[in-house]
């Protein structure tokens, strides 16, 4: 019987101040400790998941393997520990609140009067403490989304409040908050971090930890200053600097012992501190490589974070590669017949991007149409991938008005469908085809090469598939189907094997590709583009 301890981490003073990358470094070094740790995150919003949540209010969704639609940090997590994480791993308000009244229907609570307290904050609870529960975790870190005084976090933070109480030496909390630079005193400013630890007090929750965002080096003075006014221990304020990548944060936290702090805290051994060796040989790799090469994505949202896995996966393929990636955006609501080639030409790679709808499709058609005839090494995802086949059926097989029915549900030419078990879908939220499902690459292809193996597994999120009818038109003018799912026939992955890099994948490949691990796909299109910009196209 492991005795799981548990980890709540909080944030105050602003949003965005890296609770994700917090949470998960924390992760990172009890795990290169040896314990075996997961890493949950509880939103305190009423949708059930972000799946239907528009990226500019949340960024990216994440698919977990087991299908269900996430919070971006879980990304983060991912991509640090290598820890796969689970439909149970991110739970919103939505979904506390659908069990509860679910309960109250079955008549579970016959008698009572359903309340916020007990009975939001008591499923809560269990949800925190559900994964600790089921399976063998030393640690269960919790990340409580938004800001500490936030009305919506109120339940949350009383769940912490109770459990700390029950569960004693076994649950910390960390702190997350920002100490501002104010440039015309010269001064940095700890008043708002001393007012968030206050509104957390109130709450009845003594932080044990306080983590302090800052772009400056803060004194030991300061920090002494912030121990005092706020009861933490000295050695428990730890700084978190501005840092020129994301995978700098659990050296820098180590090299201030959090680790260690938060172990002292639980009353358990300390012992040697790792080396975290894979991890340094990585950021060493990545300190050294210098030269560029230049990467564009093309979609229809300007901002990173809708695209953040796809972002990282191709910045750690870049590392392994000994390159430095930079992405570029390319707004594909603005890409015309009369930019394409100015936009795309000075790229060494294009990354075709997922989305859902009509808007900016036609951009996404014009890049899939210059890189196939410039032959680019071009990566197409999901409705990437989509795009490559509409443009093929459009410009090489003579379909003028191709199309994916998403987009013209009454196209003559709808290489890409409705999936049959989506057509009677009048739900939008969590009904795609989502998840990892299995997927059988074709002897002699590309892709084949590429994994190594025949049986590889990927994760998914969408509606729509090439549509089968036209399969032997695509394959024998040039397009081949080179992953199939081996149950359903569906065609997973397109490539056209007389171009150098030409691929488009119906499953997301950047939501698997972590530090240690990068994904196959993402290293050889790099190195593709690397080529390609080196002048030797590697056919
Ligand atoms: N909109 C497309 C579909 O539903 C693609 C989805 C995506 O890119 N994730 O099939």
């Amino acid at each position: 019987m492991v005795d799981t301890k548990y980890i709540f981490v909080t944030g105050g003073v602003a949003s965005s101040l890296g609770k994700g990358i917090i949470s998960a470094s924390i992760g990172k070094l009890l795990q290169a400790r040896g314990y075996n740790i997961t890493i949950q995150k509880f939103d305190p919003y009423l949708n059930i998941d972000p799946g239907t949540l528009n990226p500019y209010e949340h960024g990216e969704c994440y698919v977990t393997d087991d299908g269900q639609e996430t919070d971006l940090d879980l990304g983060h997590y991912e991509r640090f520990t290598g820890v796969q994480t689970t439909r149970n791993n991110n739970v919103t308000t939505g979904r506390i609140y659908q069990s509860v009244i679910e309960k109250e229907r079955r008549g579970d609570y016959l008698g009572k009067t359903i309340q916020v307290i007990p009975h939001i904050t008591d499923e809560i609870k269990r949800d925190m403490l559900y994964l600790g529960k089921r399976n063998h975790y030393d640690f269960v870190i919790t990340e409580i989304g938004g800001t500490v005084g936030d009305i919506e976090s109120l339940p949350f933070l009383e769940a912490i409040r109770q459990l700390k109480w029950e569960l004693g030496h076994k649950a910390v909390c960390v702190h997350l908050t920002y100490v501002p630079y104010l440039a015309a005193a010269g001064e940095l400013k700890t008043k708002p971090t001393q007012h968030s630890v206050k509104e957390l007090q109130s709450l009845g929750i003594q932080p044990d930890v306080l983590v302090l965002r800052t772009e400056h080096e803060l004194s030991s003075t300061l920090k002494k200053k912030v121990a005092n006014f706020c009861n933490v221990a000295p050695e428990a304020v730890v700084q978190s600097l501005d840092q020129p990548t994301i995978y700098e944060v659990p050296l820098r936290m180590q090299e201030q012992e959090l680790d260690a702090t938060i172990l002292r805290k639980l009353d358990m051994p300390v012992g040697e501190t790792p080396g975290l060796g894979p991890w340094r040989s990585f950021l060493n790799r990545r300190h050294q490589a210098t030269e560029i090469v230049n990467i564009g994505l093309v979609g229809k949202y300007d901002l990173q974070d809708a695209y953040k896995s796809i972002f990282e996966s191709l910045s750690q393929a870049g590392t392994y590669n000994d390159y430095k990636v930079k992405a570029h955006f390319i707004n594909s609501e603005k890409l015309t017949a009369e930019n394409v080639d100015k936009e795309i030409e000075a790229m060494d790679g294009i990354v075709i991007c997922p989305g859902f709808g009509q808007r900016g499709m036609d951009g996404k058609l014009l890049a899939a149409q210059y890189c196939r005839e410039h032959d680019k090494p071009t990566f197409g995802i999901c409705l990437g991938m989509q795009m490559m086949v509409i443009e093929y059926a459009r410009n090489v097989l003579g379909y003028a008005d191709a199309n994916s029915s998403e987009m013209d549900q009454k196209t003559p030419h709808n290489v890409i469908d409705i999936m049959e078990d989506q057509k009677n879908i009048t739900n939008l939220g969590g009904t795609m085809r989502l998840g990892g499902y299995e997927c059988s690459l074709i002897e002699g292809s590309k892709v084949r090469e590429i994994y190594g193996r025949e049986i590889i597994r990927e994760r998914h999120r969408h509606r729509y598939e090439f549509n089968n009818d036209y399969r032997q038109d695509f394959e024998k003018n040039g397009m081949i189907c080179a992953g199939m799912n081996p149950e359903c026939d569906l065609v997973e992955i397109v490539e056209i094997p007389s171009l150098s890099w030409y691929i488009g994948t119906q499953f997301h490949p950047e939501y698997s590709s972590t530090v240690l691990k990068p994904h196959p796909l993402f290293l050889d299109f790099v190195k593709a583009a690397i080529l390609a910009k080196n002048g030797n196209s590697g056919k």
